[in-house]
């Protein structure tokens, strides 16, 4: 157990050296930070965004401008510390403009996230927004059509040959200057606390 520990966080040390020198995609020209993720690497919960915003480029953390204080209200309503889950974006690097990640930028990213989830083997993935929803669906080889279709739902899956959960989010950006988003958002990560895990 220690050992596992131990290799866990030379894993993540690894990573974020990785991380810090790629050039897998373009954005790397226009970053002023990657950013790998934050959190408890043996949380059992992970939320995945799309790819860092502003301020995340400026701090190289997750979720730490206006759509992280939203998913940060989201989390305490919802009775769930932000230092015992897991937080990371699919893209690990800003767009240009806050852009949405495009599907090579994607697909030249996406070993990371798929390394952090297979170290974390998390029981609950919470995906937030579209892009990151797609990703996780495909990974789980389930169709993906739009975020309106299956936010706030629970699916269950098996991953790492256990039962896993994963709840589709709109993104805590969208939902910023949209009340009934919000709420959705809100409604949404409560489901989290709903289920049962050891
Ligand atoms: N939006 C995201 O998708 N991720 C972040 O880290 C910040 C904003
Ligand atoms: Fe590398 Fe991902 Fe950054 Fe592209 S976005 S340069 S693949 S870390």
């Amino acid at each position: 157990m220690i050992v596992d520990l131990r290799l866990k966080m030379d894993a993540f040390k690894q990573m974020s050296v990785e991380v810090a020198e790629c050039k897998r995609c373009g954005l790397w020209r226009t970053r002023k930070n990657p950013v790998l993720g934050d959190g408890d690497i043996n949380a059992k919960i992970v939320f995945i965004g799309e790819a860092p915003g502003y301020m995340e480029d400026v701090k190289g953390k997750p979720f730490v401008g206006a759509a992280g204080k939203l998913l940060n209200e989201s989390l305490i309503k919802a009775g769930i510390s932000r230092d015992k889950v897991y937080i990371t974006n699919v893209v690990k690097c800003r767009p240009p403009e806050n852009r949405d990640p495009r599907s090579d930028e994607i697909e030249a990213c996406s070993g990371y996230l798929d390394r952090q989830l297979d170290l974390i083997r998390p029981k609950i993935i919470v995906t937030l927004g579209r892009h990151s929803t797609a990703y996780v669906f495909s990974k789980i080889g389930k169709e993906f059509k739009s975020i309106s279709e299956v936010q706030g739902k629970i699916f269950e899956a098996e991953l790492w040959g256990e039962k896993i959960y994963i709840i589709p989010s709109y993104h805590p950006a969208v939902a910023l200057y949209n009340a009934k988003l919000k709420v959705s958002v809100e409604k949404t990560i409560k489901l989290v606390s709903s289920i049962k895990i050891d």
